[in-house]
């Protein structure tokens, strides 16, 4: 008999673990449809909890794209379009709340940095695809002067990472098949402690197109301020 490969066991020896974790019932909700009250686009980033950085911890609660930069378009046949993964919670499964999340320390972004100030793409190509959507944001950005740019890289590409949640999030909220009446909310996962704050916090620094962290302090309970600061403003 042939051997298994040691981490194709690892998968099968997690999988049972987690199988005999279940409550009885786990999915008795959500056998035959699904309707989630969030659709949370992440950033395909190991480091980052997708479901877990909300305290979800049953299914059928949140919808999770992801891709490489937490961006919330695709391109098809050349015409830039909300990305599916976003549109088929809202439009068939009931979900009227649209959240992106960035992260500290992200290597999209870092990517897309380094081409916009003159490096060459990282590769292959399934992977520039992404990079490049994201480089006319990161030029934008350095061109609004709200980017630090005399600062060390690592706080330049955290900037960018908050400048391109609200661009991602203004993206949405301006495209024709996003319904009005679908609250649009940008955050950054930090879980280097960039913000100052224990890691792990959600960054609240979008609501429905508010960006100014005063504003949206004022639209969250006084316990939750410290989730409500900014890099860039
Ligand atoms: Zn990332």
């Amino acid at each position: 008999m042939a051997t298994t490969p040691a981490f194709l066991e690892e998968l099968l020896a997690g999988n049972r673990r987690h199988v005999e974790s279940l409550p009885d019932e786990y999915f008795a909700g959500v056998q035959t449809s699904q309707h989630p009250d969030v659709v949370a686009i992440c950033c395909s980033d190991s480091r980052i909890p997708q479901e877990h950085m909300w305290g979800f911890d049953h299914p059928g609660a949140v919808f999770t794209p992801s891709n490489i930069g937490n961006q919330v378009w695709d391109e098809d046949e050349g015409e830039r379009i909300v990305d599916g993964g976003l549109l088929y919670p809202i439009h068939h499964a009931g979900t009227n709340v649209a959240v992106v999340v960035g992260h500290t320390g992200c290597g999209a972004v870092t990517a897309a940095y380094q081409v916009a100030t003159g490096d060459d793409l990282p590769g292959p190509q399934g992977v520039d695809k992404w990079v490049n959507m994201l480089v006319p944001v990161v030029k934008e950005a350095l061109e609004s002067g709200l980017i630090d740019r005399e600062a060390d890289e690592e706080t330049v590409i955290n900037q960018l990472v908050e400048y391109n949640v609200d661009h991602q999030t203004q993206f949405l909220r301006e495209a024709e098949n996003v319904p009005a009446d679908v609250d649009i909310y940008g955050f950054v996962y930090d879980f280097q402690g960039v913000y100052g704050n224990e890691a792990g916090c959600a960054h609240l620094v979008n609501v429905n197109g508010e960006i100014d962290p005063e504003s949206i302090e004022k639209l969250v309970p006084a316990e939750y301020e410290t989730a409500t600061e900014s890099l860039l403003f």
